[in-house]
């Protein structure tokens, strides 16, 4: 074969294999076309009922079919395939939907003589319980007068419903104030404009529990327990038996199901509003309480410290057995400014034979002693005067004169009432307390912070016989 013969045979196929994909493409979207064609459309059921029928029917603020029937009929559709498509109107509206044809099934009611003229009823759904409510301003109020016509109170009553045909075969004294719908009437009576009005429990319940509103009603008279049927246009059997059928998944769990849903449906727990703001205030009260209270015994403990303190400190500066001052302060005290006083004076002073108080009569009567010493100098100083028990039996006084004669005085003074009043004091008049003291005077304050030139006249003064005070003047 030449070449141009290939060619052309090569050709001729590829417009083969072209022509057939073309076709093969074009076939698949034809088929898929009329696959699309003949899927089965779900058919469309129409449902009727109340659009203001709360809870079992009513169309919510967006318009959409809410409430106990509307879930029934939902799940209906789910489990057989059909689009529920709802009619909520008027309900005298919504029998003459379903009447008429607008409408394919009437969602729930009651049967009724009059029903029953033009509409046949299939699968029994659930009961509802009819009753005549009164409000707390009937209180004492016989239903058996309301509803006899024999006092001048109105039964409020939808119109239109299963409930004013009963009314008016069963009480036809009574006189009854009709309203479109259930809303329309239990807005009058939460707002007082009727006292008694006819309901399901379930409904008068719902708006009951879903309202602040106080003025409560309570049902008084149990009226009838019937049974909500689906409702169908008097003579279409063949759709009656239709979904009667289907209603086989309807048992008694999944209505309880169904229903619970519903049960405390909206009702939402009412805070009153002061509640929050009263919790803040609380809240407040109660952290500054906690505040305050926190405060207090800080300051209570604080005191407390510092108290304990000031006493720690007391104690850190006192001779616990005289509670003159001790040692340690006055060392505090000659370190500190007073020596720098012209004319400050330093005296030393020793009980006299001490060890005798204490060998003869117990080293108790040895400490009443120099707590006698104590108290006595004490006593005699001035209050500017420094104090202290330096030792055993040893004492400093720190103090100024403006002479050294009249510090010598001083310690004369000490001296002679020392003694002097120790006599009539203790038992032993033979042996009365004395003490050698010895007296620095500074005319230009003191050049060191020893007690050393003091301690050398008190020497001084034992040296010639005790009971006397030595003065050295230190320029
Ligand atoms: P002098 O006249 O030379 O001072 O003779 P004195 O006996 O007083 O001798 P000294 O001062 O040396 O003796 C002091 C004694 O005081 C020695 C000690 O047992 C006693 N003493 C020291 N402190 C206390 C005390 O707190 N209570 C009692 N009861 N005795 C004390
Ligand atoms: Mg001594
Ligand atoms: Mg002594």
């Amino acid at each position: 074969m030449s070449h141009s013969g290939v060619l052309c045979v090569l050709i001729r196929h590829i417009i083969v294999v072209l022509g057939a994909s073309v076709l093969l493409s074009i076939s698949l979207a034809l088929n898929a076309e009329q696959n699309q064609q003949s899927k089965p459309q779900s058919p469309v059921l129409k449902v009727a009922n109340s659009h203001a029928w709360r809870p079992f029917s009513y169309l919510d603020d967006n318009q959409q079919p809410k409430g106990i029937l509307i879930d029934f009929w939902k799940e209906f559709g789910k489990r057989n395939g059909y689009q529920i498509e709802f009619v909520l109107t008027d309900w005298q509206d919504s029998i003459d939907a379903v009447r008429n044809g607008e409408a394919d099934v009437h969602a729930g009611l009651l049967q009724s003589p009059e029903r029953l003229a033009f509409m046949d009823f299939g699968t029994p759904l659930f009961s509802i319980d009819t009753q005549v409510f009164f409000s707390q301003a009937l209180t004492g109020v016989s239903a058996d007068y309301v509803l006899a016509g024999d006092t001048d109170h109105t039964v409020g009553v939808v119109q239109g419903g299963y409930e004013e045909e009963f009314m008016r075969t069963e009480f036809p004294n009574v006189t009854l104030q009709l309203f479109r719908n259930n809303q329309a009437m239990l807005d009058a009576a939460l707002s007082e404009e009727i006292q008694a009005f006819v309901a399901d429990l379930q409904v008068a319940n719902y708006y009951l529990y879903t309202t602040t509103n106080q003025n409560l009603f309570v049902p008084v008279r149990h009226l009838y327990t019937e049974m909500l049927y689906a409702g169908f246009a008097k003579g279409n059997t063949a759709l009656l038996n239709q979904i009667d059928n289907k209603f086989a998944w309807l048992d008694e769990d999944t209505k309880r199901q169904l229903l619970n849903r519903w049960v405390y449906y909206d009702v939402e727990t009412v805070y009153p509003v002061y509640l929050l703001p009263t919790l803040f205030v609380f809240g407040v009260i109660i952290a500054i309480s906690y505040i305050m209270l926190l405060k207090r015994t800080v300051k209570q403990k604080t005191r407390a410290l510092q108290a304990a303190n000031d006493l720690l400190q007391d104690q850190a500066i006192t001779d616990s057995l005289t509670l003159l001052h001790n040692r340690r302060y006055f060392y505090q005290c000659l370190y500190g400014q007073m020596r720098d006083i012209k004319g400050i004076t330093l005296m030393v002073f020793d009980i006299d034979d001490f060890k005798a108080f204490n060998d003869g009569f117990g080293h108790a009567h040895g400490d009443e002693v120099i707590c006698f010493v104590a108290q006595t100098a004490r006593s005699l100083l001035t209050n500017d005067a420094v104090v202290a028990r330096i030792g055993g039996e040893e004492f400093a006084v720190l103090q100024y004169f403006s002479s050294a004669e009249r510090a010598l005085a001083q310690g004369k003074l000490l001296c002679n009432e020392i003694s002097r009043q120790s006599l009539g004091l203790f038992n032993h008049p033979s042996m009365p307390v004395t003490i050698s003291l010895g007296v620095a005077y500074y005319p230009n304050g003191m050049p060191h912070s020893e007690i050393v030139d003091a301690d050398k006249a008190m020497y001084q003064a034992k040296k010639q016989g005790k009971n006397c005070a030595v003065l050295n003047v230190f320029d």
